[in-house]
């Protein structure tokens, strides 16, 4: 199974046989979390959902149902999603009086209620978040984890009395977002969306736009600015200390889950499968004994004595004693993408040592059972940081510069990132996704790059570096 011969096909492959999501639900756009996958998830949202608690966000759950009257409100916000609205039209066999619709995203779920209990400037900031499916009906060819019309992410919602608070939000959810990411072992730009493909409603967005080997830019997380822009229209005020009645700003911000796992599993993961960090593995640890003519016994009775051992000191462990081979085993746990394997054999057992097999360069060490609990920690942020690096110099590797339509059309032809120069219009725009298929995604905000060239396309002044690819 070669991910780089045809990585779409490996990609089917692997979430299918890792038992990470079964895609045959007899629904487009819908499929099912399998166990393997269902764990993965679990840990991402725990991570996330544990940082944004620290910071102050309060969880919560609102309706999937959304009023029509609630989604109408703000105009940009309409337009931006009225054509992928799932509706709820009927009670049985009698029309709804009011239609309402399934959830694409919760701004108009949260701020008729945000109106309701915010009244002084002693109620803000007000932080929130939700961990939920969304719906949207996608038009665009529908991909496992990467594009469904059921996907799974994380919103926070957060409403200020100023818009240098508002500002200062922005900044630390960026900034969870990236640590975060960077946990995962992730590789990413992080970008200012161009005006025309910002968040329909925000005064503007940045997006966390992860690599993936087919050339297409994964959008796993995004952070905007919504300003005043959906306070006045939700009538979201707030009486400041002399008195006076203000609008609030606000923010929001989505972390995409399903996404960010599509993320680890084609950026991390090679031709034997899946390839996990030990902070998400739902084994860390897989023991497997190796049976050897007259020792079974001792080799058994040594296996979970190591096995126990490991439990012990917290790692999540699980010992293989199933009738299968050693061989067919392996097999197994490296497609499930367990970061350690500990193989118990006659020489193991007679010096009462382990070997060590690490999923991500699949080299073994011999270590004595005394040391294994340090020696295999090592392990671990061994693994943690060379799938960073990793992932970093592949991300590296797969930006080039163009300079001018050709290159940028060679590039992406095969599947790069282009970086080029733009005058900021939005023709020019037009003609580089007509042209070369790929999009401007936007600028980095992390460093400050001063365009080199005229504009790539009509040859005026450049008002910035931008990155162009195509993207899920
Ligand atoms: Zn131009």
């Amino acid at each position: 199974m070669r991910k780089d011969e045809n990585f779409s096909k490996w990609f089917d492959e692997v979430i299918f046989n890792a038992e990470i999501v079964d895609n045959r639900y007899p629904i487009k756009g819908f499929a099912v979390y399998k166990g393997w996958g269902t764990r993965i998830v679990r840990k991402i949202i725990e991570m996330l959902e544990e940082r944004l608690e620290e910071t102050g966000h309060t969880p919560m759950l609102f309706p999937v149902a959304i009023s029509e009257d609630s989604f109408r409100k703000e105009a940009e916000h309409i337009k931006g999603f009225m054509s992928e609205v799932f509706w709820i039209t009927h009670a049985g066999e009698r029309e709804l009086k009011k239609r309402m619709l399934l959830r694409p995203t919760s701004e108009t779920a949260m701020y008729p209620m945000f109106a309701q209990w915010i009244r002084s400037h002693a109620d803000l900031p007000l932080k929130i978040f939700q961990s939920v499916f969304v719906y949207r009906y996608e038009t665009k060819a529908t991909r496992p984890l990467f594009r469904m019309r059921e996907f799974l992410w994380n919103e926070a919602h957060t409403v200020h009395r100023s818009w240098d608070e508002a500002e200062k939000q922005v900044n630390e959810a960026i900034k969870i977002y990236d640590e975060l990411f960077k946990r995962l072992g992730l590789a990413y730009y992080i970008l200012r969306r161009p005006e025309f493909d910002k968040f329909a409603g925000a005064v503007y967005s940045i997006a966390f736009d992860a690599w993936n080997p087919d050339g297409r830019i994964n959008q796993i997380g995004t952070v905007h600015n919504l300003g005043e822009n959906f306070s006045r229209a939700f009538n979201i005020t707030y009486e400041d200390p002399s008195g006076k009645q203000r609008y609030a700003y606000q923010t929001c911000y989505g972390f995409g889950i399903s996404r960010t796992l599509a993320a680890i599993i084609s950026q991390h993961g090679d031709d034997h499968g899946l390839v996990l960090l030990p902070e998400i593995a739902p084994i860390q640890i897989v023991i497997v004994p190796i049976p050897y003519k007259g020792f079974e016994d001792k080799i058994g009775d040594y296996a979970r004595e190591v096995h126990e051992r490991l439990r012990s000191a917290g790692f999540r462990t699980y010992l293989d004693e199933t009738d299968r081979t050693p061989g067919e085993k392996y097999y197994c746990w490296e497609m499930f993408g367990v970061p350690v394997r500990v193989e118990i054999g006659p020489r193991d057992l007679e010096k009462r040592h382990i070997t060590i097999c690490e999923r991500v360069n699949l080299q073994r060490i011999a270590v004595p059972l005394d040391d294994a609990v340090k020696a295999i920690e090592d392990v671990f942020m061994r693994i943690a940081e060379e799938l960073r690096k990793r992932s970093l110099s592949t991300l590296k590797e797969m930006t080039v510069n163009a300079e001018d339509m050709n290159s940028l059309k060679e590039a992406i032809k095969s599947r790069k990132i282009a970086r080029i120069c733009w005058c900021g219009s939005t023709e020019c725009a037009e003609r580089i996704a007509e042209e070369s298929g790929g999009e401007i995604r936007g600028y980095r905000i992390d460093i400050e790059e001063k365009p080199e060239h005229p504009c790539i396309v009509c040859g005026e002044r450049a008002e910035r570096v931008v990155y162009v690819a195509r993207a899920y």
